[in-house]
């Protein structure tokens, strides 16, 4: 089969003929039908994240047919979706309470194993997730990271109907998850810095939309951050209303700023970080998006072009999502 291979430590995908997988036990065998492209796969190509195979197929946003594998329950030919997280050991204290977002021994798809930039590619039968029909290949795949993250920020935050929520920064993973606050009748404040970004939230039907520096003119219930900055996460803190909850959809912040604690943390707001996303978070959001008809921007690449479909991440060169179709 055809695939984009990283041979670290290069820093360049190789499209080479590969052996295809074998579905090992409880696992299924896709034919990618699309994979998203996500900006973890360039901290991975670029050796920000430690290589921990001496070659690997990277992509962790895969839309896929099963050829092997089936069970009762998704069939040959049924089209599932697979995320970054590709497998929990399901016998960690976290995940025996039901957090195996939390896992102490976590395999994502695209790292610890191969991903989807390749014709073929093996996962997890139980961590397969069936796509509505309603998403088509282009539309579902980028929501499989990004999308399903973004949802579970909300979850974390609290997010009720009809609260009001700010969003602080406004790129892929924020368009994604205003759609699911509007189906909300949620009432969502942004503030990013970009004219491109303001654009983009003001085409979405934000209510207001303003620069990093303007603070939203109202007390907010929840807020997300996506920017990773603490800075940010003090802004949106002090946008809080009493009670109020911050989510920082962020894997790295630069440095926690101090801040006063009287005045903005005090009155029982609070700030959480979100890790990962669990099964059920993927499972939900993805059939909401079906009913909602969330339809990201996409842009298509072909498995020879993984390199450029890279750099026009790594240079937001494209409005949207870089999709790779085999
Ligand atoms: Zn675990
Ligand atoms: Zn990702």
């Amino acid at each position: 089969m055809k695939a984009a291979v990283l041979h670290p430590p290069d820093h360049t995908l190789r499209i080479e003929d590969a052996v295809p997988p074998t579905p090992g036990p409880g696992q299924v065998l896709l034919k990618v039908r699309a994979c998203g492209v996500c900006r973890t796969d360039l901290h991975i190509v670029d050796g920000e994240l430690p290589a921990i195979r001496s070659s690997l197929i990277p992509g962790h946003q895969i839309v896929g047919d099963i050829l092997e594998g089936a069970t009762a329950e998704m069939p040959v030919g049924s089209r599932v979706g697979v995320s970054w997280v590709g497998g929990v050991d399901g016998t960690c204290p976290y995940c025996e309470l039901g957090a195996e977002n939390l896992c102490d021994a976590p395999t994502f798809t695209g790292y610890n194993t191969d991903g989807g930039y390749a014709e073929c590619a093996v996962a997890r039968a139980d961590f397969v997730f069936p796509l509505p029909d309603a998403l088509d290949d282009l539309h579902a795949a980028p929501l499989l990271c990004a999308g399903i993250i973004g949802f579970r920020s909300l979850r974390v935050a609290g997010v009720e109907p009809g609260d009001q929520v700010g969003l602080f920064g406004f790129g892929a993973s924020a368009s994604l998850t205003i759609s699911v606050l509007q189906s909300l009748k949620c009432k969502v404040y942004v503030s990013t810095r970009g004219a491109s970004h303001r654009k983009l939230a003001e085409s979405c039907g934000a209510t207001w939309v303003g620069s990093e520096h303007d603070k939203p003119p109202v007390a907010l219930d929840r807020a997300i951050t996506f920017a990773p900055s603490g800075d940010v996460v003090v802004s949106a803190l002090s946008s809080l209303r009493k009670g109020g909850v911050v989510a920082i959809n962020a894997i790295h912040l630069d440095r926690m700023p101090q801040f006063d604690y009287d005045r903005l943390l005090w009155g029982e707001r609070q700030i959480r970080s979100v890790a990962n996303m669990t099964r059920a978070d993927a499972r939900d959001f993805l059939a909401l998006a079906g009913k909602i008809g969330i339809r990201p921007k996409a842009t298509v690449f072909k498995l020879d072009q993984a390199n450029e479909a890279l750099a026009a991440i790594r240079n937001d060169a494209i409005d949207g999502a870089a999709v790779i179709v085999p």
